[in-house]
């Protein structure tokens, strides 16, 4: 198998097998050929990975934060030296063709682990006057995390937990998704190799139930998740037991409106970077487009246009612009809407069904689609569909869009395209989504904090803001004086 790992599991700084656990093998999309075996992690493997962890967590807090932050950038260095051939595994994993992996996969990783290292020395607690006497604070590491990935930003999603966590002193065990379980063991060797010790971060395999028996476990101090919103309900549930911190990076069904005023080709080209990159399987992405009814004519014009020359193909091929789905229970998903869709009397204006891609049979390829006449209620304006599906409504007033835009249930993102910024910022302030673009779209430097509101989720990850989810706050007070004791 051309992508066989040394192990399925990497715990304690060696690779190891869990031979009582179920085998599955990663396939690439493309072609539906397994290009790895691994074994899925039974409980007895999770606790092997959570006491190496929560093992090797003094010590690691007990390093200078800059010691610690030198191998996060050391690590970032091997990632960018070896960009080309991570990301050609993220390519198989998934199916994401490789001009995409090549610029928005590890080398976001890369960004994430440079940007906590640097700011690891930065982490102070605060001095608090009290008029001669004084309080201060510290901000310790919550102690073992564990890290959840879903399976459309693998080493990404892995990076952006493990950079912050072990920048602030923690440990981690992560968890893939087993549809997509190779660039973490990468990134563990890569992460060994930069000087890290063994057992701050440790991988485990396996399907939900490795999930749940991380969230369960009594030495898991955070579980931090990329998925479905039904499995952050069921990872909050959990972790509730034993009051768990919790992370939650969740789906949406973000808005992305469109004003009479905006620059339109730019609006074009954002919605379709927010509705078509990675196959649509990206969980912030605007696929609600609500256009001014003065400009849709013309905005789906050009929209159709520009979508029809998308090329779809090879993912290995840098000319390649967009890759499969990542399996066929998932395209199976993605195609059923397209039904539902024409049931409810969308009107598909292009794509709307599986393509064929010469020599890749197998892949599950849907074309890139546009649906117009989409109303509120539509199952496809409603529900996530993760695919490259785009829905477009129209609007009349600023006051209008805003209520439609916020009637949902998530709250991940959202979008505004207008030249009237005072009308930007306005409607930015009005949306209810914890990341926000004027002018573009689905652009997340780790400068930024990342994260939803309502239903898509709790905290934030990159960013400074990401300190305060892998880090509690101690406080204490010191007198200078008497105890004043009325006994
Ligand atoms: P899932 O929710 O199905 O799975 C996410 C992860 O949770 C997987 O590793 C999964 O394991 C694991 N898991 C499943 N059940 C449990 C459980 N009971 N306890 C603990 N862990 C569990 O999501 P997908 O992998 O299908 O990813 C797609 C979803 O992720 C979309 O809804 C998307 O919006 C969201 N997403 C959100 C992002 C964000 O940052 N807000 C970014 C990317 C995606 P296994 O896969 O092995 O079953």
């Amino acid at each position: 198998m051309r992508a066989q790992p040394r192990g399925s599991h990497f715990i304690n700084g060696n690779f190891v097998e869990d031979d009582a656990g179920n085998r599955f093998e990663s396939v690439y999309p493309a072609t539906g050929e397994a290009i790895a075996s691994l074994t899925g992690a039974t409980v007895k493997t999770v606790d092997l990975a959570v006491q190496a962890a929560k093992a090797a967590q003094p010590a690691w807090a007990a390093l200078l934060p800059v010691e610690r932050g030198r191998i996060l950038q050391r690590a970032a260095a091997l990632i960018r030296e070896r960009n080309r051939e991570l990301s050609e595994l993220e390519t198989l994993d998934t199916g994401k063709p490789l001009q995409e992996t090549l610029v928005a996969d590890a080398a976001s990783g890369a960004d994430s682990l440079e940007y906590f290292g640097g700011l690891a020395a930065a982490v102070t607690g605060q001095m608090i006057e009290l008029g001669g006497s004084f309080a201060y604070t510290r901000r310790e590491p919550l102690g073992v995390c564990a890290g959840i990935g879903a399976w459309n930003y693998p080493i990404q999603i892995a990076c952006w937990k493990a950079a912050p966590a072990l920048a602030t002193g923690n440990t981690m065990v992560f968890k893939p998704s087993e549809t997509t379980p190779l660039t973490a063991l990468k990134f563990a060797e890569i992460l060994q190799e930069a000087g890290l010790p063994d057992g701050v971060f440790n991988v485990v395999q396996g399907f939900g139930e490795t999930g749940a028996a991380l969230t369960n476990h009594d030495d898991v101090d955070k579980v931090s998740l990329t998925g479905s919103v039904p499995t952050g309900k069921r990872v909050m549930a959990t972790a509730a037991e034993t009051i768990k911190h919790v992370t939650l990076e969740l789906g949406g069904k973000s808005p992305l409106i469109v004003f009479e005023d905006a620059d339109i080709e730019n609006a074009i080209g954002a919605a379709m970077v927010g509705n078509f990159y990675s196959s649509g399987q990206i969980c912030s992405n605007g696929t609600r487009v609500f256009v001014h009814s003065s400009i849709q004519d013309q905005f789906l014009k050009r929209l159709k246009e520009r979508t029809e020359a998308i090329k779809l193909g090879d993912p290995l091929d840098e000319n390649t612009q967009m890759g499969p789905l990542v399996s066929t229970a998932h395209a199976e998903k993605v195609l059923d809407y397209l039904d539902i869709a024409r049931a409810e009397g969308a009107h598909c204006i292009t794509g709307g069904a599986r393509t064929i891609v010469a020599g890749f049979k197998h892949g599950m390829f849907v074309a890139p689609t546009v649906f117009s006449g989409v109303t509120d209620d539509m199952r496809i304006a409603r529900e996530e569909i993760f695919g490259p599906v785009m829905s477009v409504l129209t609007f009349e007033t600023e006051d209008e869009v805003v209520a439609r835009a916020n009637d949902t249930q998530f709250g991940l993102a959202a979008g505004v395209f207008t030249k009237d910024l005072a009308r930007g910022h306005r409607v930015a302030a009005a949306l209810k989504a914890g990341t926000l673009w004027i002018n573009n779209y689905n652009l997340t430097p780790v400068e930024m904090p990342f994260g939803g509101v309502r239903q898509s989720g709790i905290g934030r990850e990159n960013s400074a803001a990401a300190v305060q989810f892998y880090t509690q706050e101690k406080a204490i007070y010191v007198e200078m004086g008497d105890v004043d004791a009325p006994y």
